[in-house]
């Protein structure tokens, strides 16, 4: 399974952002050498406004673009939303649902990521369905009985898990230069591992990636993105800037 390098740019970005996806290119050539894209897929997720943008400015580069969102119906009245439709409209092909601050500042619970993923898949588009303790549960002892429920609620009841990449985020991680210890990750994403077989059955399961993501840089991604279960990275701070997302995806296994 190829690496997934996947950068979630959140509320930043402008037009003369177009420049980065060739910026990146630049430092990390596709189909090149030992350190190419033969290994690694790569994927940027700008704000919805780009999204178009975007996908016109990595014709040619090998590089996806995604959303960072979407809503669960087609269409409708429900203004200021945009539906998985839509996004694929814009020639997008992947989604992130249940980001940790969608889920704590617009209301993404597990039942409405499960209605974002289901009308993401229905539009041929892939999510990529995020999860993750906070610190009180993780000091409580609960981290991974949170995040089974959390993906058991989260993946809606008809999908078959062909198409679906699962991030795995402690919430206490994201942005804050803080990380598990490699030892908790490989058990957290071990867990993951287990109940998406649980679910799926292995031969699905074991081609899911499930992705990590919080405070990844490129000083620490080497050993993290090489222990096993970890499919790639889901990037926020270390994603805006090309040198580092180069470096990260340089550190893919
Ligand atoms: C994120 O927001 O998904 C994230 C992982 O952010 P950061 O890399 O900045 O911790």
């Amino acid at each position: 399974m190829k690496t997934l390098i996947a950068a979630n740019w959140k509320m930043h970005g402008q037009l003369a952002w177009t420049e980065k996806p060739a910026q990146f290119r630049a430092l990390f050539p596709a189909n090149a050498n030992a350190n190419s894209n033969d290994r690694v897929d790569i994927l940027i997720c700008p704000p919805a406004h780009m999204l178009q943008i975007m996908v016109a400015a990595c014709a040619g580069l090998d590089i996806s673009i995604g959303a960072q969102n979407c809503h669960d119906q087609t269409s409708g009245a429900y203004t200021g939303e945009m539906s998985a439709q839509m996004v694929a409209e814009t020639g997008a092909n992947h989604v992130i649902l249940g980001h940790s601050e969608r889920r704590a500042m617009f209301g993404d619970r597990d039942e409405v990521v499960a209605a974002k993923t289901s009308a993401t898949l229905k539009a041929g588009l892939v999510p990529i369905v995020c999860v993750g303790e906070n610190r009180g549960e993780r000091e409580a002892g609960q981290a991974e009985e949170v995040v089974g429920a959390q993906l058991a609620a989260s993946i809606p009841q008809h999908a078959d898990g062909v198409s679906l990449v699962i991030a795995y985020e402690p919430v206490w991680a994201i942005g804050s230069g803080l990380v598990p210890t490699l030892e908790d990750i490989a058990i957290m994403h071990d867990h993951i591992r287990g109940c998406l077989i649980t679910r799926f059955g292995a031969p699905v399961a074991d081609n899911i990636q499930i992705l990590y993501g919080g405070s990844l840089k490129p000083g620490n991604a080497k050993e993290i993105l090489a222990l096993k279960d970890v499919g790639g990275g889901l990037i926020g701070g270390a994603g805006l800037e090309m040198d580092s997302l180069a470096a990260i995806a340089m550190a893919a296994p």
